[in-house]
Protein backbone atom coordinates (compact mmCIF):
# COMPACT_ATOMS: atom_id res chain seq x y z
CA UNK A 1 0.00 0.00 0.00
CA UNK A 2 1.20 3.78 -0.76
CA UNK A 3 1.91 5.77 1.96
CA UNK A 4 -1.40 7.78 0.98
CA UNK A 5 -3.67 4.50 0.92
CA UNK A 6 -2.06 3.86 4.79
CA UNK A 7 -3.31 7.36 6.05
CA UNK A 8 -6.26 7.16 4.60
CA UNK A 9 -6.58 3.65 6.01
CA UNK A 10 -5.59 4.73 9.50
CA UNK A 11 -7.54 8.03 9.23
CA UNK A 12 -10.96 5.53 8.78
CA UNK A 13 -10.08 3.35 11.98
CA UNK A 14 -9.41 6.68 13.92
CA UNK A 15 -13.03 7.41 12.83
CA UNK A 16 -14.59 3.94 13.57
CA UNK A 17 -12.65 4.22 17.31
CA UNK A 18 -14.55 7.69 18.02
CA UNK A 19 -17.52 6.16 16.55
CA UNK A 20 -17.68 3.39 18.89
CA UNK A 21 -16.38 5.10 21.48
CA UNK A 22 -18.52 8.30 21.18
CA UNK A 23 -15.74 10.47 20.71
CA UNK A 24 -15.16 13.34 18.03
CA UNK A 25 -12.66 12.33 15.94
CA UNK A 26 -10.99 15.63 15.74
CA UNK A 27 -10.05 15.55 19.18
CA UNK A 28 -7.50 13.08 17.90
CA UNK A 29 -4.21 13.88 16.86
CA UNK A 30 -2.25 11.41 14.25
CA UNK A 31 1.54 11.68 14.78
CA UNK A 32 3.39 10.11 12.09
CA UNK A 33 6.26 8.67 13.50
CA UNK A 34 9.10 8.90 10.75
CA UNK A 35 12.36 7.06 13.02
CA UNK A 36 14.39 5.44 9.84
CA UNK A 37 12.04 6.86 7.50
CA UNK A 38 13.80 9.21 4.61
CA UNK A 39 12.76 13.12 4.75
CA UNK A 40 10.83 12.33 0.99
CA UNK A 41 8.56 9.70 2.40
CA UNK A 42 8.04 11.85 5.63
CA UNK A 43 7.34 14.90 3.14
CA UNK A 44 4.38 12.40 1.08
CA UNK A 45 2.43 12.02 4.30
CA UNK A 46 2.84 16.05 5.22
CA UNK A 47 1.04 16.33 1.39
CA UNK A 48 -1.58 14.10 3.24
CA UNK A 49 -2.02 16.12 5.77
CA UNK A 50 0.09 14.84 8.65
CA UNK A 51 0.93 17.95 10.51
CA UNK A 52 2.77 16.00 13.86
CA UNK A 53 5.98 13.90 13.46
CA UNK A 54 7.40 11.98 15.88
CA UNK A 55 11.14 11.41 16.38
CA UNK A 56 13.12 9.12 19.09
CA UNK A 57 16.52 10.53 18.23
CA UNK A 58 18.03 14.06 18.52
CA UNK A 59 20.04 12.95 15.59
CA UNK A 60 16.76 12.65 12.99
CA UNK A 61 15.11 16.03 14.41
CA UNK A 62 17.86 18.08 13.57
CA UNK A 63 18.00 16.47 10.14
CA UNK A 64 14.68 16.50 9.50
CA UNK A 65 14.16 20.08 10.52
CA UNK A 66 15.68 21.20 7.52
CA UNK A 67 14.60 18.98 4.40
CA UNK A 68 10.94 18.15 5.37
CA UNK A 69 8.15 21.16 4.85
CA UNK A 70 7.11 23.01 7.68
CA UNK A 71 5.29 21.09 10.66
CA UNK A 72 5.41 19.97 14.46
CA UNK A 73 8.06 17.62 15.28
CA UNK A 74 7.33 15.77 19.06
CA UNK A 75 10.38 14.02 20.73
CA UNK A 76 8.66 10.80 21.46
CA UNK A 77 12.09 8.79 22.72
CA UNK A 78 14.47 8.66 25.67
CA UNK A 79 16.05 11.93 25.71
CA UNK A 80 19.80 11.98 27.29
CA UNK A 81 20.15 15.00 29.31
CA UNK A 82 23.35 16.23 27.00
CA UNK A 83 21.40 16.18 24.25
CA UNK A 84 18.55 18.70 25.31
CA UNK A 85 20.23 21.61 24.08
CA UNK A 86 19.92 20.44 20.60
CA UNK A 87 15.97 19.92 20.56
CA UNK A 88 14.96 22.86 22.64
CA UNK A 89 13.87 25.00 20.39
CA UNK A 90 13.06 22.58 17.55
CA UNK A 91 9.86 20.66 19.27
CA UNK A 92 6.45 21.64 20.15
CA UNK A 93 5.87 18.53 22.69
CA UNK A 94 8.56 16.05 24.44
CA UNK A 95 6.91 13.35 25.45
CA UNK A 96 9.23 11.39 27.43
CA UNK A 97 9.63 12.63 30.53
CA UNK A 98 10.44 10.49 33.27
CA UNK A 99 13.66 12.03 35.78
CA UNK A 100 14.58 14.87 37.65
CA UNK A 101 17.35 14.98 36.06
CA UNK A 102 16.13 15.82 32.68
CA UNK A 103 13.34 17.90 33.84
CA UNK A 104 15.95 20.63 35.70
CA UNK A 105 17.86 20.28 32.01
CA UNK A 106 14.45 21.17 30.09
CA UNK A 107 14.24 23.78 32.23
CA UNK A 108 17.44 25.14 32.19
CA UNK A 109 17.53 24.98 28.10
CA UNK A 110 13.79 26.70 27.85
CA UNK A 111 14.75 29.48 29.99
CA UNK A 112 18.01 30.28 28.18
CA UNK A 113 15.38 30.31 24.52
CA UNK A 114 12.83 32.60 26.54
CA UNK A 115 10.22 29.81 26.45
CA UNK A 116 7.60 27.77 28.28
CA UNK A 117 8.84 24.01 26.60
CA UNK A 118 5.50 21.96 26.78
CA UNK A 119 6.18 18.20 28.25
CA UNK A 120 4.29 14.79 28.40
CA UNK A 121 5.53 12.52 31.58
CA UNK A 122 6.15 9.15 30.49
CA UNK A 123 4.71 6.45 32.71
CA UNK A 124 5.86 2.50 32.51
CA UNK A 125 1.78 1.76 33.51
CA UNK A 126 2.91 -2.48 32.71
CA UNK A 127 6.15 -1.94 34.78
CA UNK A 128 7.98 -3.60 31.78
CA UNK A 129 12.27 -3.24 32.35
CA UNK A 130 12.77 -2.94 28.95
CA UNK A 131 11.20 0.54 28.75
CA UNK A 132 11.40 4.08 30.34
CA UNK A 133 8.96 5.86 32.27
CA UNK A 134 8.71 6.10 35.51
CA UNK A 135 5.99 4.21 37.63
CA UNK A 136 2.65 5.78 38.53
CA UNK A 137 2.89 5.11 41.94
CA UNK A 138 5.86 7.95 41.65
CA UNK A 139 3.75 10.53 39.57
CA UNK A 140 2.58 12.53 42.44
CA UNK A 141 5.77 13.06 44.24
CA UNK A 142 7.68 13.88 41.08
CA UNK A 143 4.82 16.59 40.26
CA UNK A 144 5.58 18.07 43.27
CA UNK A 145 9.35 18.04 42.64
CA UNK A 146 9.52 19.76 39.32
CA UNK A 147 7.19 22.57 40.70
CA UNK A 148 10.02 24.64 41.01
CA UNK A 149 11.06 24.55 37.03
CA UNK A 150 9.28 27.64 36.00
CA UNK A 151 10.04 26.97 32.61
CA UNK A 152 8.31 23.67 32.17
CA UNK A 153 4.70 22.81 31.49
CA UNK A 154 3.67 19.57 32.10
CA UNK A 155 0.29 18.88 29.62
CA UNK A 156 -0.07 15.65 30.28
CA UNK A 157 0.86 11.79 30.27
CA UNK A 158 2.59 9.28 27.47
CA UNK A 159 3.02 5.40 27.52
CA UNK A 160 4.06 2.73 25.63
CA UNK A 161 2.18 -0.09 25.87
CA UNK A 162 3.56 -3.89 26.08
CA UNK A 163 3.39 -5.18 22.93
CA UNK A 164 0.84 -8.05 22.29
CA UNK A 165 -0.32 -10.52 19.09
CA UNK A 166 -3.87 -9.70 20.74
CA UNK A 167 -4.21 -5.67 21.31
CA UNK A 168 -6.98 -6.26 24.09
CA UNK A 169 -4.23 -7.43 26.13
CA UNK A 170 -3.03 -3.96 26.71
CA UNK A 171 -6.48 -2.52 26.85
CA UNK A 172 -6.24 -2.40 30.97
CA UNK A 173 -2.92 -0.41 30.62
CA UNK A 174 -4.63 2.25 28.61
CA UNK A 175 -7.85 2.69 30.94
CA UNK A 176 -4.97 2.75 34.06
CA UNK A 177 -3.84 5.72 32.24
CA UNK A 178 -6.53 6.95 31.34
CA UNK A 179 -7.29 6.97 35.19
CA UNK A 180 -4.49 8.55 36.66
CA UNK A 181 -4.53 11.17 33.93
CA UNK A 182 -7.99 12.35 34.93
CA UNK A 183 -7.15 12.04 38.92
CA UNK A 184 -4.39 14.24 38.56
CA UNK A 185 -6.72 16.73 36.47
CA UNK A 186 -8.87 17.47 39.37
CA UNK A 187 -5.46 18.78 41.56
CA UNK A 188 -4.50 21.96 41.30
CA UNK A 189 -1.11 22.18 40.32
CA UNK A 190 -0.40 25.23 38.46
CA UNK A 191 2.54 24.13 36.45
CA UNK A 192 0.03 21.39 35.43
CA UNK A 193 -2.52 21.23 32.34
CA UNK A 194 -3.66 17.77 32.03
CA UNK A 195 -4.60 18.24 28.20
CA UNK A 196 -2.76 15.32 26.20
CA UNK A 197 -3.24 11.65 26.64
CA UNK A 198 -0.37 10.02 24.42
CA UNK A 199 -0.74 6.42 23.52
CA UNK A 200 -1.47 4.00 21.09
CA UNK A 201 0.44 2.71 17.91
CA UNK A 202 0.18 0.99 14.97
CA UNK A 203 -1.00 -1.99 16.99
CA UNK A 204 -3.19 -0.88 19.39
CA UNK A 205 -4.14 2.55 18.45
CA UNK A 206 -7.68 1.89 18.17
CA UNK A 207 -7.86 0.22 21.45
CA UNK A 208 -5.83 3.56 22.92
CA UNK A 209 -8.51 5.84 21.57
CA UNK A 210 -11.55 3.82 23.18
CA UNK A 211 -9.82 4.02 26.59
CA UNK A 212 -9.26 8.02 25.77
CA UNK A 213 -6.35 8.55 23.97
CA UNK A 214 -6.35 12.13 22.21
CA UNK A 215 -2.30 11.93 20.47
CA UNK A 216 -1.92 8.42 18.61
CA UNK A 217 1.67 7.62 17.51
CA UNK A 218 1.62 5.41 14.00
CA UNK A 219 4.97 4.50 12.02
CA UNK A 220 4.60 1.32 10.96
CA UNK A 221 1.09 1.71 9.87
CA UNK A 222 1.79 4.49 7.64
CA UNK A 223 5.23 3.93 5.95
CA UNK A 224 6.01 0.03 6.26
CA UNK A 225 8.33 -2.16 8.11
CA UNK A 226 11.25 0.16 9.54
CA UNK A 227 14.49 -0.69 8.16
CA UNK A 228 17.11 -0.04 10.72
CA UNK A 229 20.12 -0.92 8.92
CA UNK A 230 20.17 1.42 6.06
C1 LIG B 1 8.47 3.73 17.11
C2 LIG B 1 7.55 4.36 18.07
C3 LIG B 1 6.17 4.47 17.79
C4 LIG B 1 5.53 3.93 16.53
O1 LIG B 1 5.53 2.55 16.51
P1 LIG B 1 4.78 1.73 15.35
O2 LIG B 1 4.53 0.42 15.96
O3 LIG B 1 5.72 1.68 14.20
O4 LIG B 1 3.55 2.47 15.02
C5 LIG B 1 5.37 5.10 18.72
N1 LIG B 1 5.87 5.59 19.87
C6 LIG B 1 7.18 5.51 20.18
C7 LIG B 1 7.66 6.08 21.47
C8 LIG B 1 8.07 4.90 19.29
O5 LIG B 1 9.36 4.81 19.61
Amino acid sequence: MSIEGNIIHIRQEIYKACEKSKRNPDEVTLIAVTKTVDSSKVNEAIAQGIEDIGENKVQEIINKCEKVSPVSFHMIGHLQTNKVKYIIDKVKLIHSLDRISLAKEIDKRAKQHNKIMDVLIQINVAKEDTKFGMYQEDVYDFLEKIKCFENIKVKGLMTIAPYEEDPEEVRKYFKELKKIFEEIKTKAFSHVEMKYLSMGMTNDFQIAIEEGANIIRVGTGIFGERNYNQ
